[in-house]
């Protein structure tokens, strides 16, 4: 048994370093055990050719809390930003783009009446994302309302949704259960405009636009974008390792711990209670506490084995569906390459291909079959135009997410991985003419692989799919929807937790706050 500590977290993605660095304000000794030799989790920056680095897997800042960076100080602590509020561009193959962002819309062809609707309906979707932002900030309360405290945190909730008003109290209830292929045809014309707002209903989940359960991912993801406020979208100085180092500085300056390359092989129990961790090397330290933001097999299967679980329990966690739809294409280019109308300006924000709802769905039906797509969906960013120590001088990265790539490939991986290369290169070049031969090297990561770097349960953007029933008070499970486990002294904190994922510290957060309140 080496050193003590009163809390011990499993891993350094950010959530995990959100949960340390406010335990530790809190007054918390605590050790941060991480596998990986970098801090950050699926929010790092690595090289992936000679001379150029890329975020791996989360690419840009969409969600993140003013209050995270304001709390923790972010800039004191070395982070910058090479871009904030960026705009997003829907391309076309043949016209000009559109330009879009929280409260406009422009450009492109026969906008009509849209223009004018979309600010309207931004208002409107607006005051739900405040309502549903005030839902990812809070545990979730125990249904049984027991304690003052949980009826006081319902009562809360209830005078937020009435003071929505009737009217817009009827229009939530009759929208949310809606897709979003339907609320979006309800609602405007432009065909290319649909396809951009359907695409962030459906980026990190497991659907298409015409699934249900649309409309609340998309208000999971209006939400973040109310926390964010004036950050908007934001791409930080350095990639997304660099907010994540910042991160982990402000947790050491608190006098938190990190250990990097320190695997966690077993939690220790003892009288039923977690007491520790073993780590793979052997070294066993001990801790009143042990909070995971580590997948859910592998913290209760792995770390903690099922001999210490009921059978119903380990069942849900087996049934607790992750698997996600997002792979990421990462180019070196040896100059930027031009998109078909776009202006230079452009390039330094977010560009999508997704020019219609009937082109979205069709890109998400093959996968249903384990399939890949003939014309994928993609989020791409060129981050180097913004920051330039990201790829060698005069040259470029281009980072895409590609939709809708299943985890499982069928029964020949290599094939469906080279078709689904080709299938992306060939969407990108018909975007950008020419793009191809700019190609210096090229790296794809599909689920299995983003699962396989990063640990992200099935390569799942959330850790596990955001759907009505693996959500708020059943997130990830109703056992565990508060942080704590059937395990005394075991917490949870990652992103299979409430809210879920996207780089927002809230699992995090809300977890630290659970541990400082166990016993109350
Ligand atoms: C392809 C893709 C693109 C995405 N793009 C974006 C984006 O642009 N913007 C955005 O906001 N979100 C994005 N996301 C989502 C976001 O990356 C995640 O939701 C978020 O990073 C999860 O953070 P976390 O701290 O909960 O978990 P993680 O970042 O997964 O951290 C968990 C940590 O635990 C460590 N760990 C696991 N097991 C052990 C062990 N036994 N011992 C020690 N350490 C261990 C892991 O190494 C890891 O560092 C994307 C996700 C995917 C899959």
């Amino acid at each position: 048994m080496s050193a003590t500590f009163d809390v011990i977290v499993i891993g350094a993605g950010h959530n995990g370093l959100a949960c340390a660095l406010d335990l530790a304000r809190a007054g918390r000794k605590v050790l941060v055990l991480e596998s990986a030799a970098q801090v950050g989790g699926a929010a790092i920056t690595r090289s992936f050719a000679p001379g150029f680095q890329v975020s791996a897997c989360a690419h840009l800042l969409h969600a993140l809390p003013q209050s995270l960076l304001r709390d923790f100080a972010l800039e004191q602590h070395g982070l910058r930003f090479a871009a904030t509020a960026m705009a997003t561009h829907a391309l076309s193959e043949t016209g000009p783009c559109l330009r879009i962002d929280s409260a406009t819309v422009t450009g492109g062809s026969a906008l009509g009446e849209d223009a004018a609707n979309y600010g309207l309906f931004r208002q409107r979707m607006g005051r739900y994302a405040a309502l549903f932002f005030a839902l990812l900030s809070v545990k979730p309360p125990r249904l049984s309302l027991q304690r003052w405290g949980e009826r006081w945190d319902m009562l809360k909730l209830a005078l937020r949704l009435r003071l929505l008003g009737t009217a817009s109290m009827r229009e939530l209830l009759r929208i949310g259960g809606m897709n979003a292929y339907d609320l979006l045809d309800d609602n405007f014309q432009n065909p290319a405009l649909k396809g951009a707002l359907a695409f962030d209903a459906t980026l990190g989940a497991e659907y298409g636009p015409r699934s249900p359960g649309t409309v609340l991912t998309w208000l999971y993801r209006l939400a973040g974008e109310h926390g964010a406020g004036t950050l908007g979208l934001a791409q930080p100085a350095g990639g997304m390792g660099a907010f994540s180092q910042a991160l982990a500085q402000a947790c050491r300056a608190a006098g938190v711990e990190i250990r990097l390359s320190a695997p966690v092989a077993r939690i220790l129990v003892d009288q039923d209670h977690a007491v520790g961790v073993a780590l793979a090397s052997g070294e066993v330290v001990a801790a009143a506490t042990v909070v995971s933001s580590a997948a859910l097999r592998t913290t209760f299967l792995r770390l903690l084995g099922a001999e210490h679980l009921d059978g119903g329990f380990v069942r849900r966690i087996d049934h607790f569906r992750a698997k996600g739809l997002v792979a990421k294409l990462h180019l070196a280019l040896r100059d930027l390459p031009h998109f078909t109308g776009t202006s230079a300006a452009a390039l330094g924000g977010r560009l999508l291909i997704s020019p219609s709802m009937d082109y979205l769905e069709q890109a998400f039906n093959p996968s249903k079959y384990r399939e890949i797509p003939q014309h994928p969906a993609l989020e791409i960013t060129l981050p180097s135009v913004n920051d330039a120590s990201l790829a060698p001088a005069g040259q470029h990265v281009l980072s895409a997410l590609v939709q809708f790539v299943p985890y499982d490939l069928g029964p020949d991986p290599k094939a469906a991985r080279a078709a689904l290369l080709e299938n992306t290169l060939a969407t990108l070049e018909r975007h950008a003419p020419g793009i191809r031969a700019l190609v210096v090297a090229a790296e794809l990561l599909t689920p299995s692989d983003l699962e396989q770097e990063f640990g992200l349960a099935g390569g799942h953007w959330h850790q596990g799919a955001l759907a009505f029933d693996q959500f708020f008070v059943n997130r990830p499970l109703p056992q565990s929807h508060q942080y704590q486990t059937p395990l005394p002294g075991l917490f949870l904190c990652g992103a299979a937790c409430h809210p879920g994922g996207g780089v927002m510290g809230f699992a995090g957060r809300n977890a630290a706050r659970c541990v400082l309140r166990q016993g109350d």
